[in-house]
């Protein structure tokens, strides 16, 4: 057990570890990274590991009560905010429950999820608490990226930046884990790029594989079908707000793995090389600057997610700027 249940992020989880054993725990920390990487599952594992009742040894153990209770959401001094948007109403809430001493532990704590969805209302609401936090208070806020807060929020709390992990890492985690076969975990791991989530999701999630399908259809289809019809193509994905961020990943190594086809043909170097047909006769048909051309709208729109534009705009935009950029060269 212990934090090695968190593939890779070894600086975050030896500090972490450093300061729940040395008592010097801070009272907000800014959790980011692309929900692949599965910033909330981090949250609650730092969370159990201040409120785990083992001294020695790992911490958290996994086996005591207050990790079995932080497991089944039970926890009585654990609040976790799951809202896509908290409102101010929550932050007056958590503000005046902050306040009251801990039931069972010596440390409360409170993870706000999705941080990135908060109102500039809502932040200013909770920078009070930030302020002036009681002893025992602790407010885990996760977000996609730093930037997505107020920079008054962010200078208040200690930022944890989560990393994508190897390749490597995330095979041998899916073989010996999650118990998938060779050939299955290594597909996903390629896939993944890093993430772990995004390597469950491409195994476990029907959806996520079919979308990925119909994505790169829509883009070797698009030149030819015209905007209308990709846009409608696009609407049929039905795409939500949670998506967004392995869609943009998606849509990169694909246009990275045409790129790399159509300079050196070769299918092992490909992330989707059960794709390998429609990406030799797409590449067939691009120039090398409009593929380029594509990554950049890919990567300009991953710029749009960390700032807040809505999912829809930024669907739209990408498949109207690719559309662009695979047609103008
Ligand atoms: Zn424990």
């Amino acid at each position: 057990m212990g934090f090695s249940t968190v593939l890779g992020q070894e600086l975050v989880k030896k500090e972490l570890q450093r300061q729940i054993n040395g008592n010097t725990l801070n009272h907000a920390y800014l959790i980011h990274g692309n929900p692949g990487l599965d910033p909330q599952g981090f949250a609650k594992v730092f969370a159990q590991g201040i409120l785990c009742m083992e001294k020695q040894g790992e911490i958290p153990c996994g086996r005591c009560i207050a990790c079995k209770k932080v497991l089944s959401n039970n926890h009585e001094d654990l609040v976790i905010y799951p809202e896509e948007t908290l409102k101010v109403d929550n932050v007056r809430s958590l503000e005046k429950d902050i306040h009251i001493k801990p039931y069972s532990s010596g440390k409360k704590i409170y993870i706000i999820n999705h941080g990135e969805g908060m109102t500039p209302q809502g932040q200013n609401a909770l920078l009070k608490t930030l302020e002036e936090p009681p002893s025992f208070g602790i407010i885990l806020i996760v977000a996609r990226s730093k930037e997505s807060l107020l920079p008054t929020i962010q200078s208040r709390c200690q930022g944890l930046g989560l990393k994508p992990v190897s390749r490597e890492e995330i095979y041998d985690a899916l073989k010996n884990t999650w118990g998938y076969d060779e050939e299955k975990a290594r597909a996903a791991a390629k896939i993944a790029g890093g993430k772990i989530k995004t390597a469950l999701r491409f195994l476990e999630d029907e959806d996520y594989e079919n979308r990925r399908k119909q994505l790169f259809v829509l883009y070797s289809e698009m030149r030819e079908k015209g905007i209308t019809a990709s846009l409608e193509a696009l609407e049929r994905l039905s795409i939500e707000k949670d998506q967004i961020d392995e869609v943009l990943d998606l849509s990169f190594s694909f246009f990275r793995d045409l790129l790399l086809y159509k300079a050196l043909q070769k299918p092992e170097w490909l992330i989707h090389g059960d794709q390998e047909k429609l990406i030799a006769s797409l590449g067939k048909n691009c120039s090398r600057e409009g593929i380029l051309g594509s990554l950049k709208e890919v990567e300009k729109m991953q710029g749009y997610t960390r700032a807040n534009v809505s999912t829809k705009s930024i669907l739209e935009m990408l498949v109207l700027n690719i559309h662009q950029a695979l047609s103008d060269k």
